[in-house]
């Protein structure tokens, strides 16, 4: 272990990242391009990493959500890639959009005449995005006000609309009834459009979108959890590779004496004699603490041969602010004796599986994962 490991080594695996972007693409339907959604640093896992990846393997339509985000995207990688802001633009920020060629993703047919009117050189603007609220009612234009937008041509073309898209509210539980509602309603829109401004591509599909087939997939899908290992078909097995692993040093390997309380607010017991490692990471790292008592973690054990062996451990007590505690009881004194390391996150502990164990989804476990640890890209 390094210096640098003391404090907890996370593996981001970029190969498998271009891998699951070339497994997600090669499921679109012919025509379909596949883009890639990079948003908050690439879900917490390096945007200037992560980026060039994806790119290697052909990506060329990017999403972030912010301003911020696509400026650093734009100096990270090549001329050819087309960016997209998925929150769109706040009224001011036109002219650094178009500096850094960004195409923000507009939501109004006020913030389209501005876009016009602030951006607009020889009567035509620079290219934009539409974004569509078929059903999500998030960010979005709604029905009504996109029908009056079609009567008028004219806006229309001034805006150089080159984009129109739309996001899918339940596309992670296949029958639901809101996915075709909402594909019914994209797919009429688009056609719609495209009488007015022949050039205008869709983009519908998230990562679980594009498991729903080939009519979620339009001209460009935008996948962006599935590229990171998170299953976009739960409860069924995952079909994408695992990205991140999470390893961590044991501070301090103990046995207790009598039943003990661990941790704050005594909240879990330990029976007289178990063996307790504690380790680095706690909820400043992004352990979040509403999986305390309710995680699990692999104990890393050094066999003879050099190879390491893995036992799944509980956590126990509450998650602490730089700590958090394993109940390794279930090793025997021989394994307790070679117990290298604790995994919270690897090929079998997966992000889901801790999102789960915390109330919430892997998502929010890769962005939360914290920036004490020591980051290795392979
Ligand atoms: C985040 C986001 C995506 C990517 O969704 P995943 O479920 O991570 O694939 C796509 N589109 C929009 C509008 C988003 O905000």
């Amino acid at each position: 272990m390094t210096l640098e490991e003391g404090e907890g080594l996370l593996t981001i695996d970029l190969a498998a990242v271009a891998e699951n972007y070339c497994a997600l693409r090669a499921r679109l339907r012919n025509g379909s391009r596949c883009g890639a959604v990079v948003k908050a640093n690439a879900y917490g896992l390096g945007v200037e990493h992560v980026a060039p990846a994806l790119y290697a393997v052909g990506c060329r339509d990017f999403f972030v959500a912010t301003l911020a985000e696509g400026q650093a995207l734009r100096k990270l990688l090549p001329d050819d890639v087309r960016i997209t802001l998925l929150t769109g633009l706040r009224s001011g920020q036109e002219a650094t959009c178009v500096r850094a060629r960004l195409i923000p993703l507009l939501v109004s047919t006020a913030q389209l005449q501005r876009w016009i009117a602030e951006t607009s050189v020889d009567g035509l603007a620079a290219p934009c995005a539409l974004k569509l609220d078929t059903g999500m009612t998030r960010l979005g234009m709604g029905q009504g006000e996109f029908a009056c937008l079609l009567s008028q041509p004219e806006l229309l073309h001034a805006a150089n609309l080159c984009l129109l898209v739309s996001h899918l509210a339940c596309a992670d539980e296949p029958e639901h009834p809101q996915n075709r509602h909402q594909l019914e309603c994209f797919a009429r829109a688009s056609e719609a459009l495209r009488t007015v401004c022949p050039q205008v591509e869709s983009s519908f599909a998230n990562s679980s979108g594009i498991c729903l087939g080939e009519e979620y997939h339009f001209d460009v899908a935008r996948p962006g959890s599935a590229l990171y290992g998170i299953n976009p078909s739960p409860g069924q097995k995952n079909p994408m590779r695992p990205v991140v692993k999470l390893r961590v040093p044991i501070l301090q390997l103990r046995q207790v004496d009598g039943d003990v309380p661990v941790g704050y607010g005594a909240t879990q017991m330990a029976p007289s004699g178990s063996w307790l490692a504690v380790v680095r990471g706690g909820y400043a790292d992004g352990v979040l603490r509403a999986q305390s008592g309710r995680g699990r973690g692999a104990a890393v054990v050094a066999e003879p041969d050099g190879c390491e062996s893995r036992i799944v451990v509980p956590m126990i007590g509450r998650v602490s602010m730089d700590t958090s505690v394993f109940d390794v009881s279930a090793l025997n004194d021989s394994q307790r004796g070679r117990l290298q390391a604790i995994e919270m996150l690897n090929d079998e502990l997966t992000v889901d599986e801790m999102g789960a164990a915390a109330g919430t989804i892997g998502y929010e476990i890769l962005t939360s994962l914290g920036h004490r640890y020591c980051r290795r890209y392979c």
